[in-house]
């Protein structure tokens, strides 16, 4: 059966690859009937952020990929919180002792520093493995009966691995397909250090084991990460799950990866929500105003296609057409103009209902006089009328604001369409609208257009200054939508003051 986990460090708000990653593992779980849990993977104390493994819950509850089993959830296989699992792990370094597959080593970090800089020094990268230990004076082969004397002083220790001697590991990956790893050239990684927690790579071995984990889908940046895991796996005489590494998120100009400074320079998150720190806030996905349907649309096209030119995908068709397979190998350029052009096609799809409750809401925080407009049926009219120009609810303002607001200015580059004459024909105007009783839409625009062809009144010299009048900028929606929109007596007011 397939299980397949997301296990995130709560080590501060969750990146919007972190959030691929989850997604991809949804879908993958949901496509096969499997199970979608959550880790939280929270040994390095040193590295914990109050707060961050809540955000991680709500973000994805926001999105609606919340595993089906994790932290107070479903615990098939609990504790889902590493820190809660402490005392298993020491077992399992011990078996790797005395199996032959790992050993104590008493480095002094100062002594480790020392000959990672005489490396560097002769432009070599340090290598922590057979090769070098021999070499070191510190951390030379030492005899069980010296470890053990050591052991009881109270040294310091850590337990690494022993990575096999020349051997080249030819590993699967799901997308990536056969790679070769040389071994001499991987480090002896640690395991277990001596404050009693083990290192990721053990508990994630560990754990990914005893949860029943059929595959691995992470990000790329623990693609040098898979001969040891894979090694771990065979020294334990465990069936390693299979692996799938995901494309880095590209930042959208140049090279590399999408970093927070993309996002600070450009203008757009790369959080899902809001993050709040003594520093300051970094603005979310959910709070800049995108649809959650829209986030999981754009994050699901970053590295993945259907094989077909379709960009707008519901949750459920998402579901249904992921394939691993079809995952590419190539980094993916993060494009914040097209995120913006799913949200809009996302507002699109919104109910009347909706998008008026969330205007009425936008509305709300500022601060206007004409209110009568909250009104349902009309905000409704109104959010029609202009959401195709919109891609978020808060451009709604600056789409509508003449809906609520008399204007008090009057665009200095239309005013060229205000003549001499203009005010007596609004006058005009005026009357023929007060006569008006059925004052819909298109009957206002019947007998304003009649009453302009009988008088021989051009087009131009009323429909102009009209839309001047009532918006004060030639902009908006059709005209007699506006007029009846906002009603006969804010219509004949606002002309009244455009005219005096
Ligand atoms: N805890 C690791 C992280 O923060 C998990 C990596 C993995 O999925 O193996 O990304």
């Amino acid at each position: 059966p397939v299980r397949v986990r997301f296990a995130p460090s709560p080590t501060g708000p969750l990146h919007i690859g972190g959030v691929r990653t989850a997604l991809f593992n949804y879908l993958f779980a949901k496509k096969n009937n499997g199970v979608f849990y959550l880790r939280i993977e929270d040994t390095d104390q040193n590295r914990f952020v109050p707060g961050a493994e809540q955000y991680i819950f709500e973000a994805l509850e926001w999105l609606g990929i919340s595993p089906s089993e994790t932290v107070g959830k479903n615990e098939k296989f609990g504790p889902y919180r590493q820190s809660e699992r402490k005392h298993l792990y020491k077992q399992y370094a011990d078996q790797l002792i005395q199996s032959g597959w790992a050993y104590y080593a008493f480095d002094t970090p100062e002594a480790l520093d020392k000959h990672r800089k005489q490396h560097e020094e002769q432009g070599k990268t340090f290598i922590y493995n057979w090769h070098n230990r021999e070499k070191l004076d510190t951390s030379l082969v030492i005899s069980d009966e010296e470890t053990n004397r050591r052991i009881a002083a109270g040294e310091d220790f850590v337990i690494r691995f022993k990575t096999p001697v020349n051997e080249v590991l030819e590993l699967k990956d799901i997308i990536r397909g056969d790679i070769k790893f040389d071994t001499n050239l991987l480090d002896d990684k640690v395991l277990f250090k001596s404050d009693g927690m083990p290192t990721y790579h053990l508990a994630n071995i560990v754990d990914d084991h005893l949860m029943e984990t059929s595959h691995v889908i992470r990000g790329e940046e623990w693609l040098p990460s898979l001969p040891l895991h894979h090694l771990l796996y065979k020294a334990f005489g465990w069936e390693a799950p299979e692996f799938a590494h995901l494309p880095l998120i590209l930042k959208p100009i140049g090279n590399g990866k999408l970093s927070k400074r993309d996002g600070d320079k450009m203008g757009f998150p790369v959080f899902p929500l809001e993050w709040k720190t003594e520093e300051g806030i970094s603005s979310g996905y959910r709070e800049t105003g995108y649809f959650p349907e829209a986030v999981i649309n754009f994050l699901a096209l970053l590295g993945w296609n259907d094989g077909t030119d379709q960009e707008l995908f519901s949750l459920d068709e998402l579901v249904e057409k992921f394939d691993l397979n079809r995952v590419h190998k190539a980094g993916a350029k993060f494009d914040p103009e097209k995120n913006k052009w799913f949200n809009h096609q996302y507002l699109q799809k919104q109910s009347e209902e909706a998008l008026a409750e969330l205007f009425i809401s936008d509305l709300k925080k500022r601060d206007f006089s004409f209110v009568e407009m909250t009104n349902r049926s009309l905000m409704k009219r109104i959010v029609s009328s202009i959401k195709e120009r919109a891609n978020f609810v808060s451009d709604f303002w600056e789409l509508a604001d003449y809906f609520f607001v008399v204007p008090t200015s009057y665009d200095e580059k239309a005013s060229k369409n205000w003549k001499e004459e203009t005010p007596v024909l609004m006058k005009q105007v005026i009357d023929v609208l007060v006569s008006i009783d059925d004052f819909t839409s298109l009957n206002i625009e019947t007998i304003v257009k009649d009453w302009m062809t009988t008088n021989e009144i051009g087009m131009g010299k009323v429909m102009q200054p009209l839309r001047l009048s009532l918006v004060g900028a030639l902009k908006g929606p059709h005209l007699f939508d506006i007029i009846e929109l906002i009603g006969k007596e804010e219509t004949v007011k606002r002309i009244e003051k455009a005219i005096q």
